[in-house]
């Protein structure tokens, strides 16, 4: 446990916390959206503060960063609740929960995960995922700067519902982003979310003008977030204000948690993977055994440079410098290689 960041004190013992859209007021014993700030005596806490419930060596692939050196692998952590409850959560077991609700967890310590990731040669950092890491936002800040200290890259998997402030403090130790934008509709959000959009996209906006690494996913989900129509809108936002060169990963659903609606069509996942196409320059497919929307191909000689199969990733076509080997395009950022 530790005192939480961006917090106010109100009347009383009340107080606001500001880390997050939803500003909670959470009055004395009482806990935020997120389950897991809590206000004790007038003092927000963030009780999840070194409760560490996953920790593996994952390909970078599996945040998904496809553009971010590529087939390397990232120590990853993830801890336990999240500010936004969705309906179709793949990892509900750790989000949709408080650190009182699940099994007691020991207390891990910034330095203790910095220590971890050095153990192994071949990983390259640390990334903040499972759960939402901004409802952890002390832990890994502290860890982030521990870590960068010591060489590693800090990558963070988010769903990108935080307030600019918060996010602007962020910037200086996270070096990748992964956002999911679920949707392209206030009423998505609101309905199988209980969040907004357009925090969401402000967010990605931020992280862009600060010149971090950033890729998002769309997890098209049936008859709920399909319609072309709204994609086509999503990916000419994506295009005009992040750029076509933003990598966009569009996943296949299955059933899970509180949604039955059926797994998603893959004729119509290609088919908006085929919209995508025409407005963005790096797009892929997810959750989906299909030969095409894998590998990276030069948008402008139509060479493959970087070839996957599942998480298997192999680079034949890029020079040392992240360019296209056959044409000199451009392909991956600076840093990112
Ligand atoms: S981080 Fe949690 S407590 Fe704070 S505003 Fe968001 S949901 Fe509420």
């Amino acid at each position: 446990m530790k005192e939480a960041l961006f917090y106010k004190r109100l009347y009383g013992e009340d107080v606001k916390c500001t880390l997050c859209p939803h500003d909670c007021v959470i009055k004395e014993g009482r806990r935020g959206i997120c389950r897991v700030r809590k206000n004790e005596g007038g003092k927000l806490i963030s009780e999840n503060y070194g409760k560490i419930c996953s920790t593996h060596f994952d390909p970078i692939e599996k945040k998904p960063l496809y553009h971010y050196f590529p087939g390397k692998i990232i120590f990853s952590v993830g801890s336990l609740g999240c500010n936004l409850h969705c309906k179709f959560c793949q990892n509900w077991e750790i989000s949709q929960t408080g650190v009182k609700d699940y099994i007691p967890l020991p207390d891990s310590f910034p330095d203790k995960i910095v220590g971890m990731a050095l153990q192994r040669k071949d990983n390259f950092g640390i990334a903040y995922t499972y759960n939402e890491p901004i409802v952890w936002y002390e832990f890994m800040l502290d860890t982030a700067k521990l870590a960068q200290k010591k060489g590693l890259k800090n990558v963070m998997v988010t769903n990108g519902f935080i307030n600019p402030e918060p996010l602007k403090e962020l910037l200086p130790f996270i070096d990748a982003f992964s956002v999911d934008l679920k949707a392209f509709t206030d009423e998505f959000y609101k309905n199988y979310t209980l969040s907004r959009i357009n925090p969401v996209l402000e967010s990605i906006k931020i992280i862009k003008d600060a010149g971090k690494h950033i890729e998002l996913t769309n997890l098209v989900i049936t008859e709920t977030n399909d319609d072309a129509r709204e994609f086509m809108r999503m990916t000419d936002w994506i295009a005009g204000e992040i750029g076509d060169d933003t990598v966009l990963h569009i996943s296949r659903y299955f059933p899970m948690y509180k949604m039955n609606k059926p797994a998603t069509d893959v004729s119509k996942l290609m088919n908006l993977y085929e919209i995508a196409k025409q407005r963005l320059k790096f797009v892929f497919v997810g959750n989906v055994r299909t030969g095409e929307g894998q590998d990276t191909v030069c948008p402008n000689c139509g060479k493959t440079v970087i070839s996957r199969m599942g998480y298997s990733t192999e680079v034949t076509g890029l020079d040392r410098k992240g360019r296209c080997a056959g044409c000199g395009e451009k392909i991956l950022g600076d840093d990112c290689f």
